[in-house]
């Protein structure tokens, strides 16, 4: 690509005062950075024009050139197929004059003149810019496609050539591109090509906002843009990646492995909740109150009390402080003398709620702690747990454990709701933190903290947005490279958009952006909580694959035929067994009531799960299918759950096999324990399995969503080292 052109085109538009550049001007640059556009000149009088019109060979098209005019065919700016000279010059004048009469202010350049180009299929590429992600590059068929059916798919630039790939199979129009119906198929190869010159056109020009190629013509062989236009961003645009610093990781590190903690204005109307929260934890702990009233009451709980925290005579790691904001400064200033490395704030009341004074004090508390290279946590948050060592955020969280997933919520009760569930799901915490508004340090800071954590191996995130998107996302596509990382977005619907901003003042993202972002970084996106926990435990306990062949067993008629319809319904396949193993099934499986084509209606041949060498039998047969690539089984549980209760042997004899063929298979093996309405017998009997690493879910069609998305997981990133 000729970069020096291209940039001086641009400039040249600048020094104009253009924002919009025209068809001749854009063109002019996509074709100096080696995308095929129809080549355009400029006629600014009539005999100039049949000039351009004779040199390019009849016939032609003209078009209305003005920086004014957005659509050109809907002010009748477009003539196609001009065949004579007459037919050029006549319409020159008559475009023209309509120009100016339904645009009498508008700046007009003249009438370009370009070849009539054969039709091919149209398609459209584009580039929007996102506030926080930069240039997003948007891929669709040309028509109604795009502007009736919003068929279309985003890619955050930089594109890399899989993404490119991806997006032009994405469309649900995507079969009239590849040979619909006797079509000629066209030249995929050469969109794949075209998006990634646009793509690097855009990074090496931020300048450019907004780029719309519409139509291209797409033929057999090659393609070719018709029309074209630039917008210019009229500020200088958003920053790009960067990566945490090393005095902001080691801040984080002493914060989350503090020697010693002090909690900050406790008192008893908030129960002593962040007093009583650290008594797990394993070294020291310090009161910072100076209200009387307060001192027996936390003398009772057996923390050593000061007036302040330069009394403590002992260096403090972690700060924890439920103040009112007004103070807030004040102690952010006081942690700064004290060399503390970590402040969370649970207090409430600054930039999230929009107020002058609100923001003000936001914005002393954050120069305070950037000047002391301090990790102010907050405000309005949970702050850190790390329930190894005790440090917790919550005084009803499990302590003195070790976990593998790391969690990062921008909103405290998802945090506290996660790390109070996933332990009864055997999903054990390393380090949690909730960062409320994210002054200092955003998702970013805590995800690449976590991401070089030796103790986390899963990621999951709750978010309401990020502050700087550009460099969420290269993070985020390397580091699920190396680590699994689960995403649940907050505020994906317009209204939630609304509750967003008076939560954490994030700034909202469109959906389709978001949901782009995400899959291209080779991230899982979670719309609930529930898949949020499901996928993790999965990626947890399940082993991996990357096909979607899943064999089920049922006990029952009718759960076997919903199970199918919900794994179906994921987008998984629930295939017919290879012939071999249909063979050997037949020398067993009891008909009766039963089917054994997939899914195994398989009660009365297992006993209901009792016996044993028949269930090993039907687990082996699926193990060694070639059509199968996972496993699903559903217990039954609504059925047997008062029969393990009675007799617990029972459920040990089928734990014993289930156990046994998940640690030897190599293949996913998953358990449906749907409790209906027995909960209650069937919460002991859930962690019974976890406890043996086997991933359990409450229904069918949970346990499908969650295959789902940890194979899309896993096949993109066996597919990623191909690319
Ligand atoms: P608009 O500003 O209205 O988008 P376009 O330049 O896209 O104007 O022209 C309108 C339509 O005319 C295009 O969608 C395309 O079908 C056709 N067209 C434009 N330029 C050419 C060309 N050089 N050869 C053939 N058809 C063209
Ligand atoms: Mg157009």
């Amino acid at each position: 690509m000729s970069t020096a052109n291209v940039a001086a085109i641009i400039q040249q538009a600048r020094t104009r005062n253009r924002q919009l550049l025209t068809e001749v001007e854009a063109k002019a640059a996509l074709s100096a950075a080696g995308i095929p556009v129809s080549e355009t000149r400029l006629g600014r009088s009539r005999d100039e024009a049949l000039t351009h019109a004779q040199a390019l060979g009849f016939p032609v098209v003209l078009k209305i050139c003005s920086p004014d005019i957005v659509h050109k065919s809907d002010i009748g700016g477009v003539a196609l197929n001009l065949r004579t000279p007459e037919a050029v010059t006549q319409t020159f004048d008559t475009m023209m004059n309509s120009a100016k009469q339904s645009h009498p202010t508008a700046t007009i350049d003249g009438i370009s003149v370009q070849p009539m180009a054969t039709a091919g299929l149209e398609v459209i590429v584009g580039v929007t810019s996102d506030p926080q992600f930069g240039p997003v590059v948007m891929f669709g068929l040309g028509g109604v496609s795009v502007e009736i059916l919003k068929d279309v798919a985003f890619r955050l630039a930089p594109l890399i050539p899989r993404d490119a790939h991806a997006m032009i199979r994405e469309i649900k129009g995507f079969a009239l591109l590849s040979g619909y119906r006797g079509q000629p198929a066209i030249d995929l190869d050469a969109v794949e090509q075209l998006l990634l010159q646009v793509s690097a056109l855009i990074e090496a020009q931020p300048d450019i906002k907004e780029l719309d190629l519409n139509p291209i013509f797409v033929y057999s062989t090659g393609c070719l843009a018709v029309d074209a236009r630039i917008i210019l961003h009229q500020t200088t645009p958003i920053p790009g990646p960067r990566p945490l610093s090393a005095t902001t990781r080691a801040a984080l590190d002493r914060a989350f492995n503090p020697r010693a903690v002090a909690v900050i204005g406790d008192k008893r109307a908030m129960n002593y909740m962040w007093l009583r929260s650290q008594s797990t934890f394993q070294r020291k702990v310090y009161s910072v109150q100076i209200d009387e009233r307060e001192l027996p009451g936390i003398a009772a709980l057996g923390v050593p009390n000061y007036p302040s925290l330069a009394a403590i005579p002992e260096d403090i790691d972690y700060v924890m402080t439920a103040v009112p904001r007004q103070v807030a400064p004040r102690i952010v200033a006081d942690c700064a003398a004290k060399k503390v490395s970590g402040v969370m704030f649970f207090t409430s009341g600054f930039s999230e709620i929009g107020d002058e004074e609100g923001k003000r004090l936001e914005q002393m508390m954050v120069d305070t702690a950037r000047a002391a290279n301090m990790a102010l946590i907050g405000p309005n948050c949970m702050g850190l747990y790390h329930p190894r060592i005790g440090l917790r955020n919550y005084a009803e969280l499990p302590a003195g454990e070790a976990g593998t997933v790391g969690f990062i919520a921008q909103s405290g009760t998802h945090s506290i709701t996660f790390s109070l569930a996933a332990p009864h799901h055997g999903v054990k915490i390393s380090k949690a933190v909730s960062f409320g508004n994210a002054t200092v340090l955003d998702a970013s800071d805590y995800l690449d903290y976590l991401a070089a954590d030796p103790e986390t191996r899963i990621i999951g995130l709750y978010l309401e947005g990020v502050r700087e998107g550009r460099r969420f996302f290269s993070l985020l596509r390397e580091v699920t490279a190396k680590k699994p990382v689960v995403i649940w977005k907050g505020g994906m619907s317009e209204a939630g958009k609304r509750a967003i901003s008076s939560h954490t003042g994030s700034l909202a993202v469109p959906a389709a952006v978001w949901t782009a972002m995400v899959r291209q970084a080779g991230a899982i996106p979670a719309e609930t909580f529930d898949e949020l926990l499901d996928t993790i435990k999965l990626l947890q306990f399940v082993k991996p694959t990357s096909k979607m062949g899943v064999g089920l067993i049922a006990m029952t008629g009718g759960p076997s035929v919903v199970i199918t319809d919900a794994f179906e319904h994921a987008g998984l396949t629930v295939p017919l067994l290879s012939d071999a193993s249909y063979q050997e099934l037949s020398s067993f499986f009891t008909v009766i009531g039963g089917s054994f084509r997939n899914p195994l209606d398989s009660g009365h041949t297992i006993g209901m799960g009792q016996t044993s060498d028949n269930l090993e039998r039907l687990l082996s047969i699926l193990d060694r299918d070639p059509n199968i690539d996972a496993v699903v089984m559903d217990t039954g549980a609504g059925l047997v759950a008062g029969q393990w209760q009675a007799h617990p042997k029972t459920l040990e004899g089928l734990l014993d096999t289930l156990t046994n063929f998940a640690s030897r298979s190599a293949k996913p093996f998953l358990v449906v324990l749907q409790p209906f309405a027995l909960e209650a017998a069937l919460l002991q009997v859930r962690e019974q399995f976890h406890a043996r690493g086997i991933a359990t879910f409450a229904t069918h069609q949970r346990a499908a969503r969650a295959l789902r998305l940890a194979t899309d997981y896993w096949r993109f990133h066996a597919e990623n080292s191909s690319w």
